[in-house]
C-alpha cells in the first residue's frame, strides 16, 4: 500500500472508531432512558441499584473495549485495521447480548462487521463476516432466542433475509465501487494517452524532423514576438544566418544521404555550442538561423566565431574525413528594425561573407563599413 493510502486509511481508522463512540453513546442513552422510564431489564425484577449496577457491568466491559482500541490506535502502528475490525465485531455481538431479549430487532447490531468490511472495500472481509453472521445468527436463534425466548420463526426468516439483502447490497456496492475505479483508471489513462499524443503532434509542428532543430514557422513566431519584446523593453537582440558552404557539391559528390548526415551534424555542433537562451532554428535547405536574446553584438559575435570553428573542425567520415564549413552573417537588432530590415542587414552580412571567400563570419557593421571604403576607393 502507497503512503497516500496508508494515510487514508489511518483516517478512516479514526472515523470509524469515532463512529462507535457515537453508537455506543446512544446506546447507553437509550438504556438509561429506558430505566428512567420505568423498564425493567430482563433478569430484574425491579428497577433498584441492582438494575444500575447491572447497566454499568454490561455496557463498562464496551467502553473498555473502545478504550483499549483507542490506545492500540494511538501507539501502535500495525495491525490498526484488524484492532479496529475485532473492536467492531465483539462490539456488536455484547450489544446483541446486553438488549437480548427486552428489545425486538436487537439482532441488528450483529450487522456492523459487514458495514465495516464494506467500508474498508474488503471483499473476504465482507463475505467472510457476511456468512459468519448469517449462521452464527440461525446458532443463537435457534439455542438461545427460540428456546429461551420463545421468539417466533418469522422473525428468525427475517432477520435472516435483512442479513442475506445486507450482504447483498454490500457485495453490489463494492462490485459498483471498483467498476467506478476502473472507469475513472480508464478516463485517466485516455487522457494521458491524448497529452502524450499532443505532446508529439506539437513537436512534430514545432520542429524539424531531420536535424531535430526548431522550423522556419516556429523561428518566425518567435522572433515576432522577441522582436515585440526588444522593442518595448528596449531588450538586445542577434540574428545570425548561417549557411553551408559548397552544399550542393557534397551532395553531388557524396550523394543525397551524406549531405542529410552533415546537415544533422552541423545542427547537433550548433546545439552543443549555444547558450540555453540562444535560439536555433533549420531556417531551410542548408540555412540555419540564430536569434541571441540576451546578449551584446560582441558576444554573439564570439559565439558565432566559436560555431564557425566548431563546424570546421569536424570531419565527416562519410567525406572520407573532409570538414564542411559555414558562413555566417550576424546583425544586431537596432531601435526601428523590424523583421524584415533584420533579415535584409543579416543576409547581406552572409552575401558579403560567400563573396570574399567564405567560411567566416561577418557583422551588418562590416559589411556598412567596407561599403563606405569601396565607396571611399571608387571616389578617388
Ligand atoms: P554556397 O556555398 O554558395 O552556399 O553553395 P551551396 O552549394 O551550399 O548552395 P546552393 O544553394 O547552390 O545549394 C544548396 C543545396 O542544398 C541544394 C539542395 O539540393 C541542398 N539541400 C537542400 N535541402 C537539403 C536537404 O534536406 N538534404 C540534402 N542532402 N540536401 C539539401
Ligand atoms: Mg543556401
Ligand atoms: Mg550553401
Amino acid at each position: 500500500m502507497d503512503r497516500k493510502n496508508v494515510i487514508l486509511e489511518d483516517r478512516w481508522h479514526r472515523n470509524i472508531l469515532n463512529a462507535y463512540w457515537i453508537v455506543m453513546l446512544m446506546f447507553l442513552t437509550a438504556q438509561a432512558a429506558f430505566l428512567l422510564s420505568g423498564g425493567v431489564f430482563s433478569d430484574t425484577v425491579e428497577r433498584d441499584a441492582r438494575s444500575w449496577i447491572q447497566f454499568a457491568g454490561s455496557n463498562g466491559f464496551i467502553i473498555l473495549l473502545l478504550i483499549a482500541t483507542e490506545i492500540w490506535i494511538k501507539n501502535w502502528p500495525v495491525h490498526q485495521k484488524k484492532a479496529i475490525i475485532g473492536c467492531g465485531f465483539f462490539m456488536s455481538y455484547m450489544v446483541y447480548f446486553i438488549i437480548e431479549p427486552t428489545a425486538d430487532g436487537a439482532q441488528m447490531a450483529l450487522l456492523l462487521p459487514v458495514l465495516i468490511s464494506v467500508v474498508y472495500f474488503d471483499r473476504v472481509l465482507l463475505y467472510g463476516f457476511g456468512l459468519f453472521t448469517i449462521v452464527t445468527y440461525g446458532a443463537l436463534y435457534f439455542l438461545m432466542e427460540r428456546p429461551w425466548y420463545g421468539k417466533p420463526i418469522q422473525e428468525f426468516i427475517q432477520t435472516e433475509c435483512v442479513f442475506i439483502v445486507g450482504l447483498i447490497i454490500g457485495r453490489t456496492i463494492l462490485v459498483r465501487v471498483k467498476e467506478f475505479i476502473s472507469y475513472l483508471q480508464s478516463v485517466m489513462k485516455s487522457e494521458q494517452q491524448l497529452l502524450v499524443e499532443k505532446t508529439i503532434s506539437d513537436k512534430l509542428l514545432k520542429m524539424d524532423a531531420l536535424t531535430d532543430l526548431y522550423n522556419h514557422k516556429t523561428f518566425h513566431e518567435y522572433l515576432d514576438a522577441l522582436l515585440e519584446h526588444s522593442e518595448k523593453y528596449h531588450l538586445p537582440l542577434q540574428l545570425a544566418i548561417i549557411d553551408i558552404d559548397g552544399f550542393k557539391k557534397v551532395n553531388d559528390t557524396y550523394g543525397h544521404w551524406v549531405g542529410d548526415l552533415v546537415l544533422k551534424k552541423v545542427a547537433s555542433t550548433l546545439t552543443s555550442i549555444m547558450m540555453p537562451n540562444d535560439f536555433a532554428a533549420r531556417y531551410g535547405g542548408e540555412e540555419f538561423a540564430v536569434i541571441f536574446a540576451d546578449k551584446t553584438l560582441a558576444e554573439a559575435q564570439a559565439i558565432t566565431e566559436d560555431l564557425r570553428k566548431g563546424i570546421s573542425g569536424v570531419e565527416h567520415a562519410n567525406m572520407k574525413g573532409r570538414p564542411v564549413t559555414v558562413s555566417i552573417g550576424l546583425c544586431d537588432y537596432q531601435p526601428g528594425d523590424d523583421k524584415e530590415s533584420l533579415f535584409r542587414k543579416a543576409d547581406s552580412a552572409l552575401y558579403y561573407a560567400k563573396r570574399t571567400g567564405k567560411n567566416k563570419v561577418i557583422t551588418a557593421s562590416d559589411v556598412i563599413l567596407a561599403d563606405s571604403i569601396e565607396g571611399k576607393v571608387a571616389s578617388i
